[in-house]
């Protein structure tokens, strides 16, 4: 349990919030939309709600540190929801959020391949039977076995998921060649989803009018990689385009770029990203590493410490 009102200041990381147990995909990890407005009004009674400028004056010195325990709300991954659901709430309670949408969703082609995993993984409950198919798939393409245990996995511990569920992710994520892994979550999405993946992308992630929109009445947009790429495994030119991209491509749709803030896709950089994001002038760029920021931390403003909502918050 993370009690809050012991952190000077707590960045709080959303995903998906929706009508869950109603929905088709009821095992999909979110927030119910009572929930996240019964949270507002926790945090808005309780703390003070910093927006992006407040806390990038905060980060870059030009104000003191809050005394009250303050938060900032943040939204990863660009998600319909965020239109639907969190916008209508942020408006009505006055309150501004950041919203970072890997920007290549909002064209509404494709489903990424972390947002084909989460729908795979909320319809089909039985791990072995995906365990099943993905080694069927493989067989049938590469004409040979899959051998889980010859593959470089770091640790199959996770904060969110059991053994199995971490399995398939990190199988899916970045162990197998690129190649290999669209191909096999490809087959898979379209053997457990049985659903066209362009009306799919319109159905589940932000469009240009929804982020046109949303800035305009005040929300923040910053960059989360045009490709949700896992950045530690990324040569330093190809990190560099996953930020600069992002950054051309709100210019086009007139989202203010002048000071813009990073948070990391899958909580993965290395120093090539630090680099970067030095040249780059960023704000300042969030983790997933769970804490607060206070006093100590605050200087190390490309290593900033969030909350997931997941985390029980208190
Ligand atoms: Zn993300």
């Amino acid at each position: 349990m993370v009690n809050l009102k012991q952190c000077n200041i707590a960045v709080i990381a959303y995903h998906y919030i929706r009508p869950i147990k109603k929905s088709k995909y009821k095992n999909l990890k979110g927030m119910e939309i009572v929930e996240f407005r019964k949270q507002l009004d926790f945090f808005k009674k309780n703390y003070n709600i910093l927006n992006f400028e407040d806390f990038n004056e905060i980060i870059n010195n030009k104000t003191n540190f809050p005394k009250k325990p303050s938060v900032l709300l943040t939204f990863d991954d660009g998600y319909s929801d965020h239109y639907n659901y969190v916008f209508p709430e942020l408006i009505k309670k006055k309150i501004k959020g950041i919203f970072y949408p890997p920007t290549m969703v909002i064209e509404n082609k494709l489903i990424l391949d972390v947002n084909k995993l989460h729908f795979i993984l909320a319809k089909e409950k039985n791990r072995d039977l995906i365990i099943r198919e993905i080694k069927n798939i493989y067989k049938k393409r590469y004409k040979k076995e899959i051998n889980f245990n010859q593959l470089k996995f770091k640790n199959l511990k996770s904060r969110f998921d059991d053994k199995k569920t971490t399995l398939i992710k990190r199988t899916l994520q970045y162990v197998f060649p690129q190649r290999q892994r669209e191909f096999i979550l490809k087959k898979l999405f379209n053997k457990v989803m049985n659903i066209d993946e362009k009306e799919f992308s319109k159905e589940i992630y932000l469009s240009r009018n929804d982020v046109s929109e949303m800035y305009k009445n005040g929300m923040s947009f910053g960059i989360h990689g045009e490709n949700h790429f896992w950045w530690e495994h990324l040569p330093i030119h190809k990190q560099e385009k996953e930020l600069r991209n992002p950054i051309n491509y709100f210019k086009k749709l007139n989202v203010g770029v002048s000071n813009i803030s990073v948070c990391y896709p899958n909580g993965s950089y290395n120093k090539s990203t630090l680099k970067i994001l030095k040249k780059l002038n960023i704000s300042f760029a969030l983790t997933t590493q769970k804490g607060p920021i206070n006093k100590k931390n605050v200087s190390l403003k490309y290593q900033l410490p969030r909350y997931d909502v997941n985390d029980t918050l208190q």
